[in-house]
């Protein structure tokens, strides 16, 4: 039996982690849906393999929204509520708490694989994961897997400049491999945030489940976590995973091609362009498995993606589903992202050289000493004014940082800083 830790940072991570632990309880039970108050003591997952799950926050309320994660399973980093999307805060919180969420995790059996849920873009999940995969991994040798959710792409710079260093910091350090889910790809979900995320966050448990079983079962043909492994190492370090299951009777030949197509996926990928190694298992009661036609759509998977692992699992009386993961060689998808992140960064910079600018203008003026009570107003209306530097005429007065300047015999004079003499100005007289 396989051993697997199961880890939830930040408030994306936990949802989705309870999401999971909610899909694991409710199965081979009669009670449609797991009720929530005191499952968080008494709740008993079934979990195919040992699954333990861990949740990480600096926000104790996010910890508490969750409904089927065991309070002894929660970790709330003391004295904070939230990093604020800061992750250069979150670093230096992790790096002060690092000792006490690392003998956590120690005291849970050692898994033989990780998978660390979070999104990119906040600020607990995203500035935690790429650190403490690299705390894991300097002591262990099992592998770490992140699963990382990119944002709404019209939740803001921030997000994106986060998700963008997050990825960057991932794919440099220690982490066995990105699988990738795009929150904007599958906005089409919810009519509202509410029911995106609620049904994001069950297809990515679904996912997790179905592969978790399947790498721990006996089947007629077998997928293994060695298999993973190799797929997993395939690629440019990025991957993500396809679903498809019949509502009624489907060819399982369509049921592959939906589990690759745009529809089945959780990232916005040309399969057959840019994935380089594939897993796909196949469950389901034996009478829908046809072997040609299975044979026939994984080599067809096979031509253009080079190798791909197979696997079975007989389910008497099931309907077939089909587990795609997929590792890709590059993606289109995340360099749209890193665009947008370079233009936020761009514009982010620009504000805060505007900014700076006028700080600096501001205390070279407020610096002139015995400034007369009047030039303060004129120091406002400074904003509206068109004179250029080399305009200025010998009738204005230079004055220590700068000129004392009149544009007309009405107008009086305003001071104008050395430090402004590139930067154009209207007059309004
Ligand atoms: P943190 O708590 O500081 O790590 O920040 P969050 O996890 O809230 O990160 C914010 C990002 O996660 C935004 O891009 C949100 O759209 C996304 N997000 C927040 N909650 C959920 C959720 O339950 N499901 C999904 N799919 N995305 C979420």
């Amino acid at each position: 039996m396989l051993n697997v830790l199961l880890i939830g940072n930040g408030q994306c991570g936990n949802r989705i982690l309870d999401a999971v632990n909610r899909l694991s309880m409710n199965r081979g039970s009669s009670v449609k849906e797991a009720s929530g108050g005191l499952s968080k003591y008494f709740s008993k997952h079934k979990y195919k393999s040992n699954v333990e799950t861990v949740a990480i926050n600096t926000a104790i309320n996010d910890l508490k929204e969750m409904k089927f994660t065991k309070a002894k399973d929660r970790i709330h980093i003391p004295n904070l509520h939230g990093v604020g999307a800061n992750r250069k805060y979150g670093k230096e919180v992790f790096e002060q708490q690092k000792g006490m969420i690392m003998r956590l995790l120690e005291e849970r059996p050692r898994p033989d694989v990780a998978f660390v849920i979070t999104s990119a873009s906040g600020g607990t999940g995203s500035s935690f994961t790429p650190p403490l995969i690299e705390e894991i991994k300097k002591v262990h040798d099992y592998p770490v897997y992140a699963i990382v959710i990119l944002p709404f792409r019209e939740e803001g710079t921030l997000y994106l400049q986060n998700a963008a260093f997050m990825l960057k910091e991932l794919r440099e350090g220690p982490c066995d491999g990105v699988i990738l889910v795009d929150n904007q790809y599958l906005k089409s979900i919810g009519g509202n945030y509410q029911d995106a995320y609620d049904g994001i966050n069950t297809m990515i448990a679904k996912r997790l489940l179905f592969l978790l079983d399947s790498l721990d079962s006996e089947m007629m043909m077998v997928t293994d976590l060695g298999d993973f492994k190799t797929v997993m190492s395939g690629g440019a370090g990025l991957a993500t995973i396809g679903y498809a299951k019949a509502e009624t009777e489907t060819p399982i030949r369509n049921l592959i091609q939906n589990s690759v197509s745009p529809s089945g996926l959780l990232f916005s990928t040309d399969v057959y362009q840019e994935a380089s190694r594939a897993m796909i298992i196949i469950k389901g009661d034996k009478k829908y498995l046809s072997i040609d036609e299975i044979s026939a759509e994984v080599e067809k998977l096979t031509s253009a993606v080079g190798h791909v692992f197979k696997g079975i699992i007989i389910q008497n009386g099931e309907l077939p589903e089909v587990l795609c993961v997929l590792t890709l060689s590059s993606a289109e998808a995340l360099e749209g992202l890193y665009e947008g992140a370079v233009a936020a960064i761009n514009t982010e910079r620009t504000k805060k050289d505007k900014i700076r600018r006028e700080k600096e203008f501001d205390s070279s003026f407020l610096s002139i000493d015995g400034l007369e009570p009047e030039y303060w107003s004129r120091f406002l209306s400074v904003r509206s004014c068109d004179i250029r530097f080399r305009d200025i005429r010998p009738r204005n007065r230079r004055h220590r940082n700068g000129y004392m300047v009149s544009a007309g015999r009405s107008s009086g004079w305003t001071f104008f800083s050395d430090l402004l003499k590139n930067v154009s100005w209207s007059f309004r007289t």
